[in-house]
């Protein structure tokens, strides 16, 4: 039995703050290719020296580097109960690699949750925070840019019957009440 899963949803829908919640409560470990990055370039890793320059232009990094850290990541013990995957895959090659991945080794995706949200929502909701990149003009391209990207991901994980959207404009703990019945029907299978 193991609980595979990975979150999908644009900035500002809420996803972090629910992928904490679900560590919490299920006890997963939460892999984002994003905070590995940043990790990397605070400990000065030749794989945080790789991604800098990536990450600093908002660009991806490439995907030989990025599919590399996770199939690593995927590899360690502690995820063969199964894992919460954040931030990965961003594009479809990524999506393919990460199929490989786990179907070397017998594994496979359970559930696929996307968090969606109407733009204005996600809109308000980064403008709240103040941060200093969030201006409108780029927390629009922020989510058109993200947009474009995320909906063939979500896309190529419908046809497999694996996507469950999510409305992540209500509450926190009402979605989580969502997020939390489908994960324990998962288990239950
Ligand atoms: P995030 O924290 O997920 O927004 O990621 C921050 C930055 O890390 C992105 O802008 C990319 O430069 C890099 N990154 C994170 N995840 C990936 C990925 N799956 N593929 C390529 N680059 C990524």
């Amino acid at each position: 039995m193991s609980l595979n899963i990975m979150l999908l949803g644009l900035p500002g829908v809420g996803k972090g703050t629910q992928a904490a919640k679900i560590v919490e409560m299920y006890n997963l470990p939460h892999i984002s290719t994003g905070d590995m990055f940043r990790a990397a370039m605070a400990n000065e890793t030749d794989l945080g020296m790789q991604a800098k320059s990536y990450m600093d232009a908002g660009n991806l990094v490439p995907d030989e580097v990025t599919n590399g850290i996770v199939a690593e990541r995927l590899a360690e013990e502690d995820t063969k109960p199964g894992f919460i995957l954040d931030g990965f895959p961003r594009n479809l090659e990524q999506a393919k690699a990460l199929e490989d991945m786990l179907s070397k080794e017998g594994r496979s995706l359970d559930a696929v949750l996307y968090f969606t949200a109407d733009m204005q929502v996600l809109v308000d909701r980064m403008m709240a925070r103040g941060r200093a990149d969030d201006t409108p003009e780029v927390i629009q391209n922020r989510l058109d840019v993200n947009g474009k990207l995320t909906e063939p991901i979500a896309e190529f994980y419908d046809e497999k019957g694996l996507l469950n959207k999510i409305d992540g404009s209500r509450e926190l703990d009402v979605v989580f009440a969502d997020v939390k019945k489908l994960l324990d029907s998962l288990k239950n299978d």
